[in-house]
């Protein structure tokens, strides 16, 4: 069901609260060091200005677990946001209360008030009433740009929007779910699916969603072992999950002669210990030895989903194929995104789901050479997995 968008609003003289995804890493001199998420919210913001709305910014930052806390704080966003925009953003210490009513009354047509840290309020996670209640309280619409907090129930995401009689979906909100939504509906094919990651557990859902959906699916990361060993096979000291071994086995099953070809890697690079530094080699999956660890696939396997890679016409990336954190042990996931810049030269779409994998296409600098780079770890997954994001239930149908 198509949802109101920003473009569907009449915004002069109307104060709008726009939720944003402003949870952005800080370093410990509080400077932001991934602003993507900033930068990505900046048409709607500006939408609302040009348009002679008053744009009320609210945002979570970290977990400060329903306390006010220094290092949590949005000041030096507002700061940051104020430079990106060239425009002045003011900024209130508090989310709601009084004070807070009292400056949305009194902005003018085209300003920006950045509200703090949602939460620094325990009732904001808990999608308290009378905390959206305040939140809406002085606002005449709502407009969701918060695609990465949209898989929570949450006060400023599901709760304020009962509050209003127009809930639209933001610019960066529509992005995603154009880009995400498209592929799971009507990917153009040959669609292939990348998983990796640490764990099955994690991904499951996923995997059970996109078996069936898509022309192929290319599994790494450390979820691989699980499924060697599910196969009978020696894994030495690699990721096992033992409590999935039925999981996988049932997997396994269920992808023979499906319209999904499901692809392993052939080989992997073992290593002698968890760390950089590591003795490595790179051996078939059979023969892993017994106190050796599995930390990438190999150069037979990268080859080998290169070569699927290459027809495809949509792809979703989500996790790692090893534990690129470490140089050596990173060569599998560079591979792999480069091979999707190359690929989105040819005009295939690539989407890469937000968290470790949009973390690899950024370390490797190829951002800007992928169709979308999701800002939502965890909502894209649960986009993935088929369910539907309670941020986006809630707005209002055209
Ligand atoms: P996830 O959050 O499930 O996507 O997992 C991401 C993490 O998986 C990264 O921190 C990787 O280091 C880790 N990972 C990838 N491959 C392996 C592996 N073979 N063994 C252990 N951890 C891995």
């Amino acid at each position: 069901m198509p949802k109101l968008t920003i473009d569907d609003l009449h915004l002069k003289g109307k104060n709008v609260l726009l939720r944003v995804d402003f949870n952005v890493p800080l370093d410990e001199h509080h400077n932001i060091t991934d602003d993507l998420r900033i930068r990505e919210s900046l048409p709607s913001i500006q939408k609302i200005i040009r348009e002679g709305g008053r744009a009320i910014l609210c945002s979570h930052l970290g977990r400060p677990k329903g306390k006010p806390k220094f290092e949590f704080s949005l000041a030096p966003v507002a700061k940051h946001l104020t430079n990106l925009l060239g425009h002045p953003v003011m900024y209130i210490t508090d989310c709601i209360g009084p004070q807070v009513d009292q400056v949305k009354q009194t902005l003018k047509n085209g300003e920006v008030l950045l509200l703090e840290n949602l939460r620094f309020h325990k009732e904001e996670e808990e999608n308290d009433r009378e905390f959206a209640r305040q939140l809406a309280a002085r606002c005449d619409l709502y407009v969701n740009d918060a695609f990465g907090s949209a898989h929570r129930a949450h006060a400023s995401t599901e709760g304020v929007t009962h509050f209003f009689k127009q809930n639209a979906a933001g610019y960066l909100m529509q992005k995603e779910l154009q880009y995400l939504g498209e592929a799971l509906e009507n990917p153009q094919r040959p669609f292939v699916a990348i998983l990796g990651g640490a764990k099955i557990s994690g991904k499951i859902d996923v995997i059970e969603n996109l078996l069936g959906k898509t022309d192929a699916l290319l599994i790494g990361g450390g979820m691989i072992f699980t499924f060697f060993k599910a196969h009978g096979w020696e894994i030495g000291k690699s990721l096992l999950e033992a409590d999935r071994l039925d999981m996988a086995k049932e997997i396994l099953k269920r992808a023979q002669g499906g319209k999904t070809r499901l692809e392993l890697p052939v080989d992997v690079l073992i290593a002698d210990k968890f760390e950089a530094g590591a003795k490595t080699r790179t051996v078939g999956v059979h023969e892993i030895p017994g106190d050796w660890i599995g930390v990438d696939i190999g150069p037979k396997s990268i080859g080998a989903f290169k070569e699927i890679l290459s027809s495809a016409k949509t792809v979703v990336w989500n996790g790692p194929m090893g534990v690129f954190e470490i140089e050596d042990f990173a060569k599998g996931t560079e591979a792999i995104a480069r091979s999707l810049a190359e690929i989105t030269q040819k005009g295939a779409t690539t989407i890469v789901g937000g968290g470790d994998s949009a973390a690899a296409v950024k370390k490797f600098n190829l951002e800007d050479k992928i169709t979308h780079v999701s800002t939502g770890g965890g909502a894209s997954l649960e986009f993935l997995e088929g369910k539907v994001l309670p941020g986006v239930a809630a707005l209002t149908e055209k």
